[in-house]
């Protein structure tokens, strides 16, 4: 990159990435479970995907019972750290709390959610759930992201033998290397690893399923399989200029900055974020946040089509973040790095089978914006190639399909959960499958 964003101060850095919701005190947490009307059909319950009996757990801090709220909350929710933090809460449980009716803030859950899961890992995570006695099985799962992790716990309390192969150096998949570590910090991410290790689960890293193992071996040694891979790289935007020195995909450039050594990332001073989804989002403030004196995120379809939650975009527009919406990028321009990038006007045309309104350029509207870096954050793709080994596995999108009830594949013998199922959703949605798919792995060897 030619331009490189000035470094900052490392009190800058540590100020940019100061978490965006702070903790709770104790009678701050006490007074706002006190505010809560614990309603007899909790809808806060219903829009959590993994359906954390919510009023029982705001109820225990009430009365002063943490482990008890500890309980409730991770007998639903292994990945319940993470999700505290990072959960769209306001379009899940917040987002259905009574009070929003009555035009009234809604109860904090997120944060007081998080205000037991702390004091829990303070407290060195204790023991809650006794393990059952060992069955005699073992299950193999692949990847240690939310959705292996879950997977790995349920299983580990339900007495089999459980070992986790993850293809990074350090497990957790992306609550270790995705999600803004102003919302999660690899630290946090590493306690829930720790506990679900504490079951007795056994996570080998640096194993590649599929390079360094093959999927054969691997199922000849475990009575089940779980495959909790998550997605693979991002999209290419397939426009020339894409190979030049500068341009690089938004997890590639996220992973870097999840390392926490802000000042050792380079970013450049003006940067071009392609694509308007919330992982455009968070590549686009996380560069402002970093230095990057101009950020502009590119979106070929309108503000109204955009996918990222409303509240990601106002965050971004708080960073300082341009967007330039109905415009598409058709050239990266520079001489070995980039230099700018060329665009063109769209307009919006009646919508695809989808009933999305889809984008038509407008001829001779191109233009150039001078950039020094480009991201491309157009989304990612299912990392398939070892899946087409397995017999009977079916993929349909890039997606392996499964029964929703018991989350097992085409191959009896392998269940498959997390964003390689669903294409991409968020942390609570992976924790939920794993949570299932051990019930289904179990009803699988011993009930059928
Ligand atoms: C940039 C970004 C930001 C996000 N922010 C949020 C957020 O704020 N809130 C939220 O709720 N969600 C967020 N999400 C979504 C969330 O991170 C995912 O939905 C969730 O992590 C999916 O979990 P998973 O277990 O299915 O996959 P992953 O978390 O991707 O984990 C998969 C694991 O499998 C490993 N693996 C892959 N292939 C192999 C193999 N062949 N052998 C061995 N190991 C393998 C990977 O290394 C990885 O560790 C974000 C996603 C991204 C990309």
């Amino acid at each position: 990159m030619i331009n490189i964003a000035p470094k900052l101060s490392d009190q800058e850095y540590e100020k940019n990435f100061a978490e965006l919701h702070s903790p709770m005190s104790k009678n701050s947490a006490i007074a706002e479970s006190n505010r809560c009307l614990y309603c007899y059909d909790s809808p806060c319950t219903k829009a959590c995907p993994t359906y954390i009996d919510i009023p029982a757990f705001i109820k225990k801090i009430a009365t002063g019972n943490l482990k008890g709220s500890a309980k409730t909350i991770l007998e639903s929710n292994w990945i319940a750290l993470t999700c505290a933090k990072a959960c769209p809460v306001q379009v899940l449980c917040e987002g259905a709390c009574v009070f929003n009716e009555k035009g009234e803030k809604p109860i904090e859950i997120g944060r007081l959610q998080r205000f037991v899961m702390d004091k829990y890992f303070e407290d060195g995570m204790p023991k809650l759930f006794p393990p059952a006695a060992k069955n005699g099985k073992n299950v193999g799962i692949i990847g240690s992201g939310p959705a292996g992790l879950a997977c790995g716990a349920e299983l580990a309390l339900l007495g089999f033998d459980v070992t986790i192969y993850e293809a990074k150096e350090i497990p957790g998949g992306l609550d270790t290397w995705g999600v803004a570590p102003y919302k999660v910090r690899q630290s946090d991410s590493l306690k829930e690893v720790k506990l679900v290790e504490s079951f007795g689960v056994k996570i080998i890293t640096k194993t590649r399923i599929g390079k360094y193992i093959s999927f054969e071996k691997l199922s000849a040694k475990h009575d089940a399989i779980f495959i909790g891979i998550g997605l693979g790289e991002s999209f290419d935007l397939k426009i020339e200029g894409e190979d030049l020195k500068g341009v690089v995909g938004a997890l590639e450039f996220i992973e870097e900055v999840k390392k926490e050594k802000w000042s050792s990332v380079n970013v450049g001073k003006r940067v071009a974020v392609i694509g308007a989804g919330n992982t455009s989002i968070d590549a686009a403030t996380e560069a402002k946040r970093l230095g990057a004196e101009q950020v502009m995120i590119i979106y070929r379809r309108s503000r109204s089509e955009m996918p990222a939650y409303e509240f990601e975009f106002e965050l971004a527009q708080q960073d300082g973040v341009i967007f330039y919406f109905q415009t598409n990028p058709v050239r990266v321009i520079g001489n070995s790095f980039v230099e700018g990038i060329e665009c063109q006007k769209m307009q919006m045309i009646e919508p695809d089978e989808k009933g999305r309104r889809r984008p038509k350029p407008i001829p001779n509207s191109e233009f150039v914006i001078p950039v020094d870096m480009v991201i491309k954050a157009i989304g990612q793709q299912t990392n398939i190639s070892f899946l087409e080994s397995i017999p009977n596995l079916k993929i349909e999108n890039g997606m392996i399909v499964v029964d929703l009830e018991t989350y097992q594949t085409g191959n009896t013998k392998v269940f498959a959960g997390g964003d390689c199922i669903n294409g991409g959703k968020e942390v609570v949605n992976a924790a939920y499958d794993g949570k299932r798919a051990a019930h289904g792995i179990y009803k699988y060897l011993f009930e059928e």
